[in-house]
């Protein structure tokens, strides 16, 4: 089969044929039709992230944003059948850990991050947990966009932000993961506020449901954002996770406000980044991780996307083929995508 292969950190990416992966007995074996080129794959070309004990096994094939169908299952599947359209989240679960059983999936003990999309064929492992059926109204675009970034995004707003109608929510930073939680705040009925240094970003997120945009190249964002509100906002998404765009976030909340980080850092920050603790503890602010989506939230989400609140495809920007994806990872170091850029074409 052809996949996209990754030789070593920042090594050019090159398209090659490899042997289709061997299906365990808790696997399935999908066709892959849609897969995101996400900025996490960006970050594990860049040999990121080692300082959270991540780092791939060489040579490697990326991509995590998969969805496909069916083409066989091992011996000890049962609910997942060949033929079946399903999705998956980027994170593994076991099934059987504290986490997954008490329905923190996305914090699994044994978890696995998911790889390998970047081919003609992927492999689920424990397909029965994590292939997630996907509804016939839903495109495999929009499935693929469900295993990571707008996931992600529904996660860190709906669940970590809590959001409610009427709320004020910043969202700092509108690449693929930002434009999804502006529209998922947007669909809560919050009042979204969608920070960004690129205009084009911007409008995208206006048409994402953004009521106020604030470019931040030469803005003083939280006191933009507190003007704006009337004192700072309620919730406030680090969709990024550079130190600008954390300290904007945690700036622009008012008491009692809730940060949400989704971004990890990159190489510059090496995952640590100092925040104005005092500040924070005068205004009681909360600083909240957010990780991924839980296997059993998929079902209000998609429920939401089947009726038409929630819209993944309307964020998916640039349709590409295999061997374009080179090109578009190595574009990412300079913010080069908006939105999602979807590979459907695997010939
Ligand atoms: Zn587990
Ligand atoms: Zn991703």
């Amino acid at each position: 089969m052809k996949a996209v292969v990754m030789d070593g950190v920042k090594a050019p990416l090159v398209v090659r044929d490899v042997p289709v992966p061997e299906v365990g007995p808790r696997d399935a074996l999908i066709k892959v039709m849609a897969c995101g080129v996400c900025r996490s794959d960006w970050h594990l070309w860049q040999g990121d992230w080692s300082w959270v004990g991540l780092s791939l096994p060489m040579p490697a094939i990326l991509g995590h944003e998969q969805a496909g169908v069916v083409e066989k299952v091992g011996a000890e599947v049962h609910l997942i059948k060949p033929g079946m359209r399903v999705l998956t989240p980027f994170h593994n679960g076991c099934g059987a850990c504290s986490y997954c059983v008490s329905g923190d999936s996305n914090l699994c003990e044994r978890a696995g991050r998911r790889t390998g999309g970047f081919a003609q064929y992927a492999v689920i492992g424990g397909a029965d947990f994590n292939a997630i059926p996907l509804p016939d109204e839903v495109s495999f675009a929009a499935g693929a966009a469900m295993g990571c970034r707008f996931m992600t995004a529904y996660h860190g707003v709906a669940d970590r932000g809590e959001v409610k109608g009427g709320d004020w929510v910043v969202v700092n930073g509108c690449g693929g993961i930002g434009l999804s939680a502006v529209q998922v705040a947007a669909a809560l009925g919050a009042q979204v506020i969608a920070v960004d240094l690129d205009e084009t970003k911007l409008s995208r997120a206006r048409q994402e449901g953004a009521l106020v945009t604030v470019d931040a190249t030469d803005a003083n964002v939280p006191a933009r954002v507190r003007e704006i509100t009337g004192g700072g906002a309620d919730v406030s998404v680090d969709a990024l996770g550079i130190k600008a765009t954390m300290l904007n976030s945690v700036g622009s909340l008012r008491k009692g406000g809730i940060h949400v980080q989704i971004g990890l850092t990159s190489a510059a920050e090496g995952g640590q980044v100092s925040l104005p603790i005092d500040a924070m503890v005068f205004s009681e602010i909360e600083f909240r991780g957010s990780l991924g989506n839980p296997h059993h939230h998929y079902r209000p989400m998609l429920n939401m996307v089947v009726s038409g609140k929630l819209n993944p495809e309307s964020i998916v920007s640039e349709r590409i083929a295999l061997a374009d994806v080179p090109k578009v990872i190595e574009s990412m170091g300079n913010f080069g995508t908006v939105g999602f850029t979807s590979i459907e074409d695997f010939s």
